[in-house]
């Protein structure tokens, strides 16, 4: 698993024909490996497939704390080394329980990022961009985390922000900590692609390292494809997060707060029981569709359970099925691309 860590970085831009691979590409082919690649110019290599933690915040059912526990130990254990988090996962919840996993594994086994902006208490929602709140913000997830250096810290959810804000202040704000040796690099995190070029374009170069989109480069919705040549030309790492459409990829289906419209909503449902009558998962369609673009740096994935996080890693390293995928994407086209809100 460990192979690709010590293999030259440089990959193929074409998987297709095996004449063309280069000799890393070939290597994971033949072992059947996770690929790693790095995220823009920051130096952190990293999985294909990552781990997203906010599964331990329970934002998709009730979890039991040991099976969290577990699902990130065999992350880790089985080559995963990228780990995105925020304080709005369950409200400091995802972040105290990701600590307690972390905690009993070598701060070298992964990368950790984590994020400022997006709060919630008691049940209710709240954003704060300022500097003030995004210093201490920092100081909190660190110690939720049991660590005292974060790797990748974000702007969270931009929507919610006024930009120019986050291009004057927040951004800013964690340069600092970036300049004291808090954090290791600094990124920006929304649903809205437009609002990725706004900012990039109005801060000084090399101020955003790393954009994290999510259900832009998914079965339904693969948006994010036309940004990635503008992000490479400014040096800027691609995170690629859920890859199941936050659960509308999945067999068990969407939970109740997903803001998909209806019309999403039953096309995917249909894409899922195609795959079901085709006896293929979905999810390991999904998955593998999703991580399968070398210009995206990685695609966080989550789970709260061990196997489940195992399973969605050998399907990444397994080839994909290429006749059910065309069929699958011919089903979604109705509502190819189509979003919603984020809430
Ligand atoms: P996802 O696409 O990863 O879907 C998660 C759902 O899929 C959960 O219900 C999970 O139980 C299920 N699942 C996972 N593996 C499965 C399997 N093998 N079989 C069946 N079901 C499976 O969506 P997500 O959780 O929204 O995104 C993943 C991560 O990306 C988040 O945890 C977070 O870290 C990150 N993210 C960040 C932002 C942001 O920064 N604004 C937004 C969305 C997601």
């Amino acid at each position: 698993m460990q192979i690709c860590r010590f293999l030259p970085s440089k990959r193929s831009n074409d998987t297709d024909k095996l004449g063309k691979l280069d000799f890393k590409a070939y290597i994971i082919l033949l072992f059947r490996i996770m690929e790693y690649r790095e995220i823009g110019k920051t130096g952190m290599v990293v999985s294909s497939l990552s781990f997203g933690a906010s599964s331990l915040g329970g934002v998709f059912h009730e979890l039991k704390e040991k099976e969290g526990i577990l699902t990130v130990h065999a992350a880790i254990d089985s080559g995963i080394n990228f780990i995105d988090v925020s304080p709005y996962y369950g409200f400091t919840k995802a972040e105290a329980l990701l600590g307690k996993a972390l905690k009993e594994i070598r701060r070298d086994k992964y990368f950790l990022s984590t994020k400022v902006g997006r709060f919630g208490v008691s049940g209710i929602k709240n954003w704060d961009y300022s500097a003030a709140r995004a210093v201490k913000s920092v100081e909190e997830s660190m110690q939720r985390l049991n660590i005292d250096f974060i790797d990748l810290i974000n702007v969270h959810d931009m929507e919610f922000s006024d930009l120019n804000q986050v291009i004057n202040e927040t951004l800013p704000a964690l340069i600092r900590l970036k300049e004291q040796g808090k954090v290791g690099h600094v990124g920006i995190t929304g649903l809205p692609l437009v609002n990725f070029k706004y900012v990039i374009d109005r801060v000084p170069e090399g101020t955003v390292e790393s954009v994290l989109s999510f259900c832009h480069y998914c079965l339904n919705d693969d948006a994010l494809a036309d940004n990635l040549d503008y992000f490479e030309q400014h040096g800027v790492g691609v995170i690629n997060a859920s890859p199941l459409s936050m659960g509308l990829l999945t067999r068990r289906g969407a939970p109740d707060w997903h803001p998909a419209s209806k019309a999403i909503m039953s096309y995917s449902r249909k894409a899922v029981q195609y795959c079901e009558k085709k006896k293929y998962p979905i999810e390991q369609l999904a998955i593998k569709y999703s991580v399968s673009n070398p210009k995206i740096a990685t695609t966080l994935v989550s789970t709260t359970s061990p196997l489940n996080i195992r399973e969605n890693i050998r399907w990444v390293e397994a080839l994909q099925n290429e006749p059910l995928l065309a069929d699958v994407l011919e089903i979604l086209k109705p509502i190819h691309r189509q979003t919603w809100d984020n809430s």
